[in-house]
Protein backbone atom coordinates (compact mmCIF):
# COMPACT_ATOMS: atom_id res chain seq x y z
CA UNK A 1 0.00 0.00 0.00
CA UNK A 2 1.38 3.44 -1.07
CA UNK A 3 1.83 5.47 1.58
CA UNK A 4 3.75 8.70 2.32
CA UNK A 5 5.92 8.94 5.64
CA UNK A 6 5.27 12.37 7.95
CA UNK A 7 6.30 12.89 11.18
CA UNK A 8 3.67 11.48 13.31
CA UNK A 9 3.91 8.67 10.60
CA UNK A 10 2.66 6.88 7.49
CA UNK A 11 -0.22 8.66 5.36
CA UNK A 12 -2.47 7.44 3.20
CA UNK A 13 -3.96 9.04 0.27
CA UNK A 14 -7.81 9.00 -0.86
CA UNK A 15 -8.17 9.91 -4.59
CA UNK A 16 -11.17 10.62 -6.50
CA UNK A 17 -10.80 11.52 -10.74
CA UNK A 18 -13.74 13.66 -12.73
CA UNK A 19 -12.60 12.60 -16.05
CA UNK A 20 -13.86 14.67 -18.78
CA UNK A 21 -13.72 13.10 -22.75
CA UNK A 22 -14.84 15.21 -25.20
CA UNK A 23 -17.71 12.86 -27.05
CA UNK A 24 -16.70 12.16 -30.64
CA UNK A 25 -19.59 13.38 -32.50
CA UNK A 26 -20.74 15.19 -36.04
CA UNK A 27 -22.48 17.68 -34.10
CA UNK A 28 -23.09 19.41 -30.50
CA UNK A 29 -24.83 18.02 -27.19
CA UNK A 30 -27.75 20.14 -28.34
CA UNK A 31 -27.59 21.68 -31.34
CA UNK A 32 -26.79 20.46 -35.51
CA UNK A 33 -23.61 22.59 -35.47
CA UNK A 34 -20.00 20.65 -35.85
CA UNK A 35 -18.60 19.76 -32.90
CA UNK A 36 -14.92 20.00 -34.68
CA UNK A 37 -13.44 23.03 -32.74
CA UNK A 38 -9.70 22.17 -33.64
CA UNK A 39 -7.71 25.22 -34.03
CA UNK A 40 -7.18 25.08 -37.50
CA UNK A 41 -11.16 25.79 -37.79
CA UNK A 42 -11.80 29.57 -38.14
CA UNK A 43 -12.68 31.10 -34.91
CA UNK A 44 -17.06 31.67 -34.06
CA UNK A 45 -17.89 29.74 -37.49
CA UNK A 46 -19.46 26.92 -35.96
CA UNK A 47 -21.68 27.93 -34.01
CA UNK A 48 -25.05 27.93 -34.05
CA UNK A 49 -28.47 30.12 -32.37
CA UNK A 50 -28.47 27.53 -29.38
CA UNK A 51 -24.42 27.12 -29.11
CA UNK A 52 -24.49 31.63 -28.87
CA UNK A 53 -27.57 31.52 -26.83
CA UNK A 54 -29.70 33.44 -28.75
CA UNK A 55 -33.32 34.28 -26.43
CA UNK A 56 -35.98 31.82 -27.74
CA UNK A 57 -34.00 28.93 -29.23
CA UNK A 58 -34.29 25.42 -28.40
CA UNK A 59 -31.63 22.59 -27.45
CA UNK A 60 -32.41 19.55 -29.04
CA UNK A 61 -30.84 16.61 -27.60
CA UNK A 62 -28.28 14.66 -30.20
CA UNK A 63 -29.02 11.12 -30.02
CA UNK A 64 -25.23 10.34 -31.11
CA UNK A 65 -23.79 11.58 -27.82
CA UNK A 66 -26.33 9.51 -25.87
CA UNK A 67 -25.52 6.03 -27.41
CA UNK A 68 -21.54 7.12 -27.39
CA UNK A 69 -22.58 7.32 -23.22
CA UNK A 70 -24.44 3.99 -23.22
CA UNK A 71 -21.29 2.41 -25.49
CA UNK A 72 -18.73 3.79 -22.39
CA UNK A 73 -21.51 2.60 -19.62
CA UNK A 74 -21.99 -1.09 -21.10
CA UNK A 75 -17.89 -1.28 -21.36
CA UNK A 76 -17.58 -0.35 -18.05
CA UNK A 77 -20.28 -2.67 -16.70
CA UNK A 78 -22.49 0.11 -15.64
CA UNK A 79 -26.08 0.23 -15.18
CA UNK A 80 -27.72 2.46 -17.97
CA UNK A 81 -30.45 4.56 -16.24
CA UNK A 82 -33.54 4.10 -18.51
CA UNK A 83 -35.02 7.42 -17.72
CA UNK A 84 -32.68 10.48 -16.68
CA UNK A 85 -32.78 14.03 -16.67
CA UNK A 86 -31.10 17.19 -17.90
CA UNK A 87 -30.27 19.92 -15.42
CA UNK A 88 -29.14 23.69 -15.53
CA UNK A 89 -26.19 24.50 -13.48
CA UNK A 90 -25.84 28.20 -13.02
CA UNK A 91 -22.46 30.97 -13.32
CA UNK A 92 -21.03 33.38 -14.88
CA UNK A 93 -18.01 33.66 -17.03
CA UNK A 94 -17.57 35.01 -20.54
CA UNK A 95 -17.17 31.68 -22.05
CA UNK A 96 -20.69 30.62 -20.80
CA UNK A 97 -22.69 32.45 -23.34
CA UNK A 98 -26.23 30.60 -21.87
CA UNK A 99 -25.09 31.77 -18.13
CA UNK A 100 -25.84 28.09 -17.55
CA UNK A 101 -24.56 24.81 -18.22
CA UNK A 102 -26.63 21.80 -19.10
CA UNK A 103 -25.27 18.91 -17.52
CA UNK A 104 -27.11 16.03 -15.33
CA UNK A 105 -28.18 16.98 -11.59
CA UNK A 106 -25.95 15.57 -8.84
CA UNK A 107 -27.82 12.70 -6.94
CA UNK A 108 -30.49 12.13 -9.55
CA UNK A 109 -29.86 9.09 -12.20
CA UNK A 110 -27.45 10.06 -14.94
CA UNK A 111 -27.29 8.30 -17.82
CA UNK A 112 -24.21 5.88 -16.71
CA UNK A 113 -25.12 4.91 -13.24
CA UNK A 114 -21.79 2.88 -11.43
CA UNK A 115 -19.74 0.56 -13.08
CA UNK A 116 -16.36 0.05 -12.96
CA UNK A 117 -12.59 -0.13 -14.24
CA UNK A 118 -10.14 -2.77 -13.35
CA UNK A 119 -6.45 -1.41 -13.49
CA UNK A 120 -3.71 -3.58 -11.87
CA UNK A 121 -2.62 -2.14 -8.62
CA UNK A 122 0.15 -1.00 -6.88
CA UNK A 123 0.36 -4.60 -5.19
CA UNK A 124 0.51 -6.50 -8.86
CA UNK A 125 -3.20 -7.17 -8.26
CA UNK A 126 -6.28 -6.50 -10.62
CA UNK A 127 -8.15 -3.99 -9.16
CA UNK A 128 -11.24 -2.64 -9.71
CA UNK A 129 -11.92 0.99 -9.22
CA UNK A 130 -15.79 1.95 -8.91
CA UNK A 131 -16.97 4.70 -10.87
CA UNK A 132 -19.90 6.38 -9.23
CA UNK A 133 -21.70 8.16 -13.01
CA UNK A 134 -20.86 9.14 -16.36
CA UNK A 135 -22.85 12.44 -17.11
CA UNK A 136 -23.22 13.93 -20.34
CA UNK A 137 -22.93 18.07 -20.20
CA UNK A 138 -22.01 20.91 -22.90
CA UNK A 139 -18.55 22.12 -23.04
CA UNK A 140 -17.99 26.16 -22.55
CA UNK A 141 -16.75 28.27 -25.49
CA UNK A 142 -12.72 29.53 -24.84
CA UNK A 143 -11.76 32.68 -23.83
CA UNK A 144 -8.65 34.13 -26.09
CA UNK A 145 -7.00 36.37 -23.40
CA UNK A 146 -3.63 36.68 -25.93
CA UNK A 147 -4.66 38.10 -28.78
CA UNK A 148 -4.25 41.67 -27.65
CA UNK A 149 -3.33 43.91 -24.47
CA UNK A 150 -6.46 45.02 -23.85
CA UNK A 151 -9.08 43.20 -24.86
CA UNK A 152 -10.23 39.41 -24.56
CA UNK A 153 -12.01 37.52 -27.02
CA UNK A 154 -13.98 34.16 -27.09
CA UNK A 155 -14.49 31.59 -29.96
CA UNK A 156 -17.68 30.03 -29.54
CA UNK A 157 -16.94 26.89 -31.65
CA UNK A 158 -16.42 24.54 -28.47
CA UNK A 159 -19.59 26.14 -26.89
CA UNK A 160 -22.01 23.13 -26.57
CA UNK A 161 -19.66 20.19 -27.83
CA UNK A 162 -20.82 17.20 -25.74
CA UNK A 163 -18.84 16.15 -22.84
CA UNK A 164 -18.58 12.71 -20.92
CA UNK A 165 -17.87 13.45 -17.27
CA UNK A 166 -16.73 10.10 -15.45
CA UNK A 167 -16.70 10.12 -11.92
CA UNK A 168 -14.93 7.28 -9.65
CA UNK A 169 -17.05 6.52 -6.60
CA UNK A 170 -16.14 6.65 -2.90
CA UNK A 171 -17.92 4.65 -0.53
CA UNK A 172 -18.12 6.14 2.51
CA UNK A 173 -19.82 3.10 4.11
CA UNK A 174 -16.65 0.97 3.34
CA UNK A 175 -13.87 2.60 3.63
CA UNK A 176 -11.70 -0.06 2.21
CA UNK A 177 -8.70 0.72 -0.22
CA UNK A 178 -9.80 -1.72 -3.00
CA UNK A 179 -12.45 0.55 -4.58
CA UNK A 180 -10.71 3.84 -4.96
CA UNK A 181 -7.60 4.60 -5.92
CA UNK A 182 -4.80 5.50 -3.53
CA UNK A 183 -2.13 6.09 -5.14
CA UNK A 184 -0.31 8.74 -8.22
CA UNK A 185 0.54 5.40 -10.05
CA UNK A 186 -2.88 3.51 -9.93
CA UNK A 187 -4.17 7.24 -10.99
CA UNK A 188 -2.68 6.68 -14.48
CA UNK A 189 -3.52 3.73 -14.51
CA UNK A 190 -7.10 4.30 -14.05
CA UNK A 191 -6.82 7.43 -16.89
CA UNK A 192 -5.33 5.37 -19.40
CA UNK A 193 -7.86 2.59 -18.69
CA UNK A 194 -10.72 5.46 -19.56
CA UNK A 195 -8.17 6.64 -22.33
CA UNK A 196 -7.90 2.96 -24.18
CA UNK A 197 -11.25 2.53 -23.09
CA UNK A 198 -13.00 5.50 -24.88
CA UNK A 199 -10.57 5.43 -28.00
CA UNK A 200 -11.50 1.67 -28.76
CA UNK A 201 -15.26 2.47 -28.77
CA UNK A 202 -14.69 4.94 -30.41
CA UNK A 203 -16.34 7.67 -27.82
CA UNK A 204 -13.38 9.82 -27.84
CA UNK A 205 -10.35 10.92 -29.12
CA UNK A 206 -8.89 11.59 -25.38
CA UNK A 207 -5.91 13.41 -25.96
CA UNK A 208 -4.88 14.86 -23.08
CA UNK A 209 -2.44 17.25 -24.70
CA UNK A 210 -5.15 18.76 -27.08
CA UNK A 211 -7.09 19.03 -24.40
CA UNK A 212 -9.87 16.33 -25.40
CA UNK A 213 -9.17 14.42 -22.07
CA UNK A 214 -9.16 17.12 -18.36
CA UNK A 215 -9.30 15.49 -15.04
CA UNK A 216 -10.17 17.10 -11.86
CA UNK A 217 -7.88 15.37 -9.15
CA UNK A 218 -9.42 15.02 -5.80
CA UNK A 219 -7.45 14.25 -3.02
CA UNK A 220 -7.10 13.68 0.60
CA UNK A 221 -4.91 11.95 3.56
CA UNK A 222 -5.45 10.73 6.27
CA UNK A 223 -3.16 8.25 9.15
CA UNK A 224 -2.74 4.59 7.78
CA UNK A 225 -5.31 2.83 9.02
CA UNK A 226 -8.14 5.33 9.79
CA UNK A 227 -11.66 4.88 9.02
CA UNK A 228 -13.04 8.07 7.95
CA UNK A 229 -12.45 9.90 5.17
CA UNK A 230 -10.98 13.87 5.26
CA UNK A 231 -11.71 16.45 3.53
CA UNK A 232 -10.59 16.94 0.18
CA UNK A 233 -9.15 19.29 -2.07
CA UNK A 234 -9.99 19.57 -5.74
CA UNK A 235 -7.18 20.57 -8.25
CA UNK A 236 -9.15 21.39 -11.53
CA UNK A 237 -8.62 21.12 -15.20
CA UNK A 238 -5.64 18.76 -15.33
CA UNK A 239 -4.50 18.10 -18.95
CA UNK A 240 -1.14 15.79 -18.83
CA UNK A 241 -0.78 12.29 -16.60
CA UNK A 242 2.99 14.01 -15.60
CA UNK A 243 1.40 17.16 -13.92
CA UNK A 244 -1.58 14.71 -12.28
CA UNK A 245 0.88 12.61 -10.41
CA UNK A 246 2.71 15.82 -9.62
CA UNK A 247 0.04 17.30 -8.33
CA UNK A 248 -1.44 14.68 -6.15
CA UNK A 249 1.86 14.13 -4.37
CA UNK A 250 2.43 17.43 -4.21
CA UNK A 251 -1.13 18.19 -2.53
CA UNK A 252 -0.90 15.16 -0.44
CA UNK A 253 2.68 16.03 1.47
CA UNK A 254 1.04 19.99 1.97
CA UNK A 255 -1.94 18.02 3.78
CA UNK A 256 -0.16 16.04 6.20
CA UNK A 257 1.83 19.42 6.53
CA UNK A 258 -1.08 20.68 7.66
CA UNK A 259 -1.90 18.01 9.95
CA UNK A 260 1.18 17.40 11.23
CA UNK A 261 1.53 21.16 12.54
CA UNK A 262 -1.88 20.77 13.87
CA UNK A 263 -3.92 22.73 11.25
CA UNK A 264 -7.23 21.39 9.56
CA UNK A 265 -7.43 20.62 5.65
CA UNK A 266 -10.38 23.39 4.34
CA UNK A 267 -12.64 21.51 1.17
CA UNK A 268 -10.41 23.82 -1.31
CA UNK A 269 -10.50 24.05 -5.13
CA UNK A 270 -6.79 24.20 -6.30
CA UNK A 271 -5.19 25.10 -8.69
CA UNK A 272 -1.45 23.52 -10.19
CA UNK A 273 1.00 25.48 -11.58
CA UNK A 274 2.86 23.39 -13.88
CA UNK A 275 6.75 25.71 -13.43
CA UNK A 276 6.86 24.89 -9.69
CA UNK A 277 5.22 21.50 -10.02
CA UNK A 278 2.89 23.09 -6.89
CA UNK A 279 -0.30 23.32 -5.75
CA UNK A 280 -2.19 26.77 -4.12
CA UNK A 281 -5.43 27.48 -3.30
CA UNK A 282 -7.38 29.12 -5.82
CA UNK A 283 -10.76 29.84 -4.05
CA UNK A 284 -12.79 28.07 -1.55
CA UNK A 285 -14.89 24.94 -2.83
CA UNK A 286 -18.91 25.70 -3.84
CA UNK A 287 -21.40 23.51 -3.07
CA UNK A 288 -23.92 22.39 -5.17
CA UNK A 289 -26.62 24.66 -3.64
CA UNK A 290 -24.37 27.27 -5.46
CA UNK A 291 -24.85 26.45 -8.42
CA UNK A 292 -28.89 26.39 -8.47
CA UNK A 293 -29.33 23.19 -10.30
CA UNK A 294 -32.63 22.71 -11.74
CA UNK A 295 -34.24 20.74 -14.37
CA UNK A 296 -33.48 22.37 -17.76
CA UNK A 297 -37.53 23.14 -18.52
CA UNK A 298 -36.14 23.15 -22.33
CA UNK A 299 -35.45 19.52 -22.54
CA UNK A 300 -37.59 16.34 -22.09
CA UNK A 301 -36.50 13.46 -20.17
CA UNK A 302 -34.04 11.66 -21.53
CA UNK A 303 -35.40 7.91 -22.44
CA UNK A 304 -33.64 4.88 -23.58
CA UNK A 305 -34.67 1.63 -24.42
CA UNK A 306 -33.89 -2.23 -23.70
CA UNK A 307 -34.10 -2.36 -27.16
CA UNK A 308 -32.02 0.09 -27.93
CA UNK A 309 -29.24 -0.88 -25.51
CA UNK A 310 -29.03 -4.14 -26.81
CA UNK A 311 -28.35 -3.01 -30.46
CA UNK A 312 -25.55 -0.76 -29.21
CA UNK A 313 -24.39 -3.80 -26.68
CA UNK A 314 -24.40 -6.16 -29.62
CA UNK A 315 -22.36 -3.70 -31.82
CA UNK A 316 -19.47 -3.34 -28.96
CA UNK A 317 -16.02 -4.03 -29.77
CA UNK A 318 -14.02 -6.35 -28.26
CA UNK A 319 -12.27 -3.81 -25.75
CA UNK A 320 -8.45 -3.89 -25.33
CA UNK A 321 -8.72 -5.88 -21.77
CA UNK A 322 -10.62 -8.43 -23.17
CA UNK A 323 -8.13 -8.68 -26.19
CA UNK A 324 -5.79 -9.46 -23.64
CA UNK A 325 -7.27 -11.87 -21.42
CA UNK A 326 -8.33 -14.09 -24.81
CA UNK A 327 -4.41 -13.54 -25.95
CA UNK A 328 -2.84 -14.61 -22.88
CA UNK A 329 -5.63 -17.52 -22.50
CA UNK A 330 -6.22 -18.95 -25.46
CA UNK A 331 -2.68 -18.36 -27.71
CA UNK A 332 -0.20 -18.89 -24.31
CA UNK A 333 1.51 -15.58 -24.71
CA UNK A 334 2.94 -13.33 -21.85
CA UNK A 335 1.57 -10.86 -20.78
CA UNK A 336 3.72 -8.66 -21.79
CA UNK A 337 3.26 -10.01 -26.08
CA UNK A 338 -0.49 -9.38 -25.23
CA UNK A 339 0.83 -5.37 -23.61
CA UNK A 340 1.93 -4.56 -26.91
CA UNK A 341 -0.20 -6.98 -29.25
CA UNK A 342 -2.83 -4.22 -27.74
CA UNK A 343 -1.43 -1.52 -27.52
CA UNK A 344 -3.37 0.02 -30.93
CA UNK A 345 -6.31 -1.17 -32.24
CA UNK A 346 -4.76 -1.48 -35.79
CA UNK A 347 -1.95 -4.01 -34.02
CA UNK A 348 -4.24 -6.53 -32.61
CA UNK A 349 -6.53 -6.28 -36.03
CA UNK A 350 -3.33 -7.18 -38.21
CA UNK A 351 -2.31 -9.71 -35.72
CA UNK A 352 -5.49 -11.45 -35.81
CA UNK A 353 -5.93 -12.10 -39.29
CA UNK A 354 -2.53 -12.79 -39.48
CA UNK A 355 -2.74 -15.58 -36.70
CA UNK A 356 -6.01 -16.89 -38.46
CA UNK A 357 -6.67 -18.92 -34.93
CA UNK A 358 -3.62 -21.15 -35.08
CA UNK A 359 -2.34 -21.30 -31.21
CA UNK A 360 0.94 -22.73 -32.62
CA UNK A 361 1.32 -19.50 -34.52
CA UNK A 362 1.07 -16.84 -31.28
CA UNK A 363 4.70 -16.69 -30.28
CA UNK A 364 6.83 -16.37 -33.48
CA UNK A 365 4.11 -14.01 -34.65
CA UNK A 366 4.03 -11.82 -31.56
CA UNK A 367 7.69 -11.97 -32.08
CA UNK A 368 7.94 -10.51 -35.26
CA UNK A 369 5.54 -8.00 -34.87
CA UNK A 370 6.75 -6.73 -32.05
CA UNK A 371 10.17 -6.31 -32.75
CA UNK A 372 10.34 -6.18 -36.58
CA UNK A 373 7.10 -5.31 -37.71
CA UNK A 374 6.51 -2.19 -35.67
CA UNK A 375 9.62 -0.86 -36.61
CA UNK A 376 8.49 -0.40 -40.07
CA UNK A 377 4.89 1.07 -39.84
CA UNK A 378 5.29 2.44 -43.36
CA UNK A 379 4.89 -1.63 -44.53
CA UNK A 380 1.91 -2.68 -42.82
CA UNK A 381 -1.75 -1.47 -42.17
CA UNK A 382 -5.02 -3.01 -41.86
CA UNK A 383 -6.73 -1.72 -45.16
CA UNK A 384 -4.08 -1.98 -47.30
CA UNK A 385 -3.47 -5.43 -48.04
CA UNK A 386 -1.87 -4.92 -51.55
CA UNK A 387 2.01 -5.46 -52.72
CA UNK A 388 2.05 -3.32 -55.14
CA UNK A 389 1.68 -0.30 -53.01
CA UNK A 390 4.00 2.12 -52.50
CA UNK A 391 6.39 1.02 -50.21
CA UNK A 392 5.89 -2.46 -50.57
CA UNK A 393 3.61 -3.80 -47.67
CA UNK A 394 3.78 -6.57 -45.72
CA UNK A 395 0.71 -8.20 -45.37
CA UNK A 396 -1.04 -10.79 -42.24
CA UNK A 397 -0.83 -13.47 -45.25
CA UNK A 398 3.24 -13.09 -45.60
CA UNK A 399 4.20 -12.78 -42.17
CA UNK A 400 1.56 -16.02 -41.81
CA UNK A 401 3.21 -17.81 -44.45
CA UNK A 402 7.18 -16.68 -43.61
CA UNK A 403 6.22 -18.13 -39.59
CA UNK A 404 4.79 -21.07 -40.66
CA UNK A 405 7.70 -21.89 -43.10
CA UNK A 406 9.90 -21.60 -39.70
CA UNK A 407 7.31 -23.93 -37.98
CA UNK A 408 8.19 -26.35 -40.80
CA UNK A 409 11.69 -26.36 -40.79
CA UNK A 410 11.20 -24.76 -44.39
CA UNK A 411 14.05 -21.63 -43.11
CA UNK A 412 16.05 -21.04 -40.13
CA UNK A 413 14.67 -17.28 -38.63
CA UNK A 414 18.29 -16.04 -40.08
CA UNK A 415 16.83 -16.99 -43.05
CA UNK A 416 13.11 -15.61 -42.40
CA UNK A 417 14.69 -12.19 -41.27
CA UNK A 418 16.68 -12.32 -45.12
CA UNK A 419 13.33 -12.98 -46.63
CA UNK A 420 11.84 -10.24 -44.21
CA UNK A 421 14.29 -7.54 -45.30
CA UNK A 422 14.20 -8.41 -49.08
CA UNK A 423 10.24 -7.75 -48.41
CA UNK A 424 10.94 -4.21 -46.84
CA UNK A 425 13.56 -3.15 -49.86
CA UNK A 426 10.14 -3.82 -52.18
CA UNK A 427 10.84 -7.54 -53.11
CA UNK A 428 7.66 -8.77 -54.65
CA UNK A 429 6.19 -12.28 -54.16
CA UNK A 430 4.85 -13.98 -51.74
CA UNK A 431 7.69 -14.98 -48.96
CA UNK A 432 7.86 -18.52 -50.18
CA UNK A 433 8.22 -16.98 -53.43
CA UNK A 434 11.14 -15.25 -53.05
CA UNK A 435 12.45 -18.15 -51.21
CA UNK A 436 12.21 -19.85 -53.97
CA UNK A 437 13.63 -17.15 -56.40
CA UNK A 438 16.75 -17.02 -54.62
CA UNK A 439 17.13 -20.59 -53.36
CA UNK A 440 17.09 -19.70 -49.50
CA UNK A 441 16.04 -22.62 -47.96
CA UNK A 442 17.18 -24.33 -44.49
CA UNK A 443 19.22 -27.45 -45.17
CA UNK A 444 18.11 -30.07 -43.36
CA UNK A 445 19.84 -32.81 -44.60
CA UNK A 446 22.07 -34.79 -41.42
CA UNK A 447 24.67 -36.01 -43.44
CA UNK A 448 25.55 -32.67 -45.16
CA UNK A 449 25.56 -31.24 -41.62
CA UNK A 450 27.99 -33.82 -40.04
CA UNK A 451 30.22 -33.27 -43.02
CA UNK A 452 30.34 -29.69 -42.20
CA UNK A 453 30.79 -30.02 -38.07
CA UNK A 454 33.48 -32.23 -39.36
CA UNK A 455 35.24 -30.39 -41.10
CA UNK A 456 35.02 -27.36 -38.83
CA UNK A 457 36.43 -29.35 -35.74
CA UNK A 458 39.04 -30.99 -37.89
CA UNK A 459 40.06 -27.14 -38.91
CA UNK A 460 39.88 -25.73 -35.18
CA UNK A 461 41.81 -28.48 -32.92
CA UNK A 462 42.86 -26.13 -30.45
CA UNK A 463 39.34 -24.77 -29.73
CA UNK A 464 37.95 -28.35 -29.75
CA UNK A 465 40.88 -29.01 -26.83
CA UNK A 466 39.54 -25.94 -25.03
CA UNK A 467 36.28 -26.97 -25.19
CA UNK A 468 36.85 -30.44 -23.95
CA UNK A 469 38.75 -29.63 -21.09
CA UNK A 470 35.65 -27.23 -20.11
CA UNK A 471 35.29 -24.11 -21.73
CA UNK A 472 30.97 -25.15 -22.67
CA UNK A 473 30.65 -21.78 -24.03
CA UNK A 474 32.73 -22.17 -27.46
CA UNK A 475 29.96 -24.25 -28.66
CA UNK A 476 28.78 -20.19 -29.87
CA UNK A 477 32.22 -20.41 -32.09
CA UNK A 478 31.38 -23.76 -33.36
CA UNK A 479 28.12 -22.91 -34.46
CA UNK A 480 28.71 -20.05 -35.71
CA UNK A 481 31.84 -21.37 -37.73
CA UNK A 482 29.06 -24.15 -39.54
CA UNK A 483 26.49 -21.88 -40.36
CA UNK A 484 29.48 -19.81 -41.86
CA UNK A 485 30.54 -22.68 -44.02
CA UNK A 486 26.93 -23.73 -44.71
CA UNK A 487 25.93 -20.22 -45.89
CA UNK A 488 23.42 -19.60 -43.26
CA UNK A 489 21.28 -22.54 -44.54
CA UNK A 490 22.31 -25.22 -42.02
CA UNK A 491 19.17 -25.89 -39.52
CA UNK A 492 20.57 -24.36 -36.37
CA UNK A 493 18.54 -27.18 -34.21
CA UNK A 494 20.41 -29.84 -36.03
CA UNK A 495 24.16 -28.05 -36.01
CA UNK A 496 23.61 -27.53 -32.44
CA UNK A 497 22.46 -31.82 -31.72
CA UNK A 498 25.34 -32.80 -33.82
CA UNK A 499 27.61 -30.81 -32.75
CA UNK A 500 27.42 -32.05 -29.05
CA UNK A 501 27.61 -35.53 -30.15
CA UNK A 502 30.28 -35.22 -31.96
CA UNK A 503 31.83 -32.93 -29.05
CA UNK A 504 31.45 -35.60 -26.27
P1 LIG B 1 -18.17 17.40 -6.56
O1 LIG B 1 -19.15 17.07 -7.62
O2 LIG B 1 -18.64 18.41 -5.58
O3 LIG B 1 -16.82 17.73 -7.09
P2 LIG B 1 -18.37 14.62 -5.75
O4 LIG B 1 -18.97 14.20 -4.46
O5 LIG B 1 -19.11 14.32 -6.99
O6 LIG B 1 -18.00 16.13 -5.63
O7 LIG B 1 -16.95 13.96 -5.80
C1 LIG B 1 -16.04 14.25 -6.78
C2 LIG B 1 -14.91 13.25 -6.67
O8 LIG B 1 -14.23 13.41 -5.44
C3 LIG B 1 -15.35 11.80 -6.72
O9 LIG B 1 -14.48 11.09 -7.55
C4 LIG B 1 -15.23 11.36 -5.28
O10 LIG B 1 -14.92 9.99 -5.21
C5 LIG B 1 -14.07 12.18 -4.80
N1 LIG B 1 -14.07 12.37 -3.34
C6 LIG B 1 -15.13 12.62 -2.55
N2 LIG B 1 -14.73 12.70 -1.24
C7 LIG B 1 -13.39 12.53 -1.24
C8 LIG B 1 -12.38 12.49 -0.20
N3 LIG B 1 -12.69 12.68 1.07
N4 LIG B 1 -11.12 12.27 -0.58
C9 LIG B 1 -10.78 12.09 -1.87
N5 LIG B 1 -11.66 12.10 -2.87
C10 LIG B 1 -12.96 12.32 -2.57
MG1 LIG C 1 -16.06 18.27 -8.98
Amino acid sequence: MYTIKGKTGDWELVIGLETHVEVHSQSKLFSGASADYNPAVKANTQVSFVDAAMPGMLPVLNRECVNQAVRFGLAINAEISRRSIFARKQYFYPDLPQGYQISQLPGVPPVVGRGYLEIIGDDGNPKKILIERAHLEQDAAKNKHDMSPTKSFVDLNRSGVALLEIVTFLDTKNSGHNSYITSPDEAEKYLRGVQEIVRALGVSNANMEEGSMRADVNVSVRPAGEKEFRNRTETKNMVSFKFIKNAIEFEAKRQIEIYESGGAVSQDTMRYDQNSGKTSVARSKEDALDYRYFPDPDLLPLVITDDEIEKIRAHLPELPAARRARYTSEFGLSEYDAARLTESADISKWFDVAMDGKKERAKLLANWIISELSAHPAHWSVTNTNHEHEPRQITPGDLRELVDMILAGDISGKIAKDIFIKMLDGETGTPREIAQRHNLKQNNDAGAIAAAVDSVLAANTAQVAEYKSGKLGMLGFFVGAVMKQTGGTANPKAVNEILKEKLK
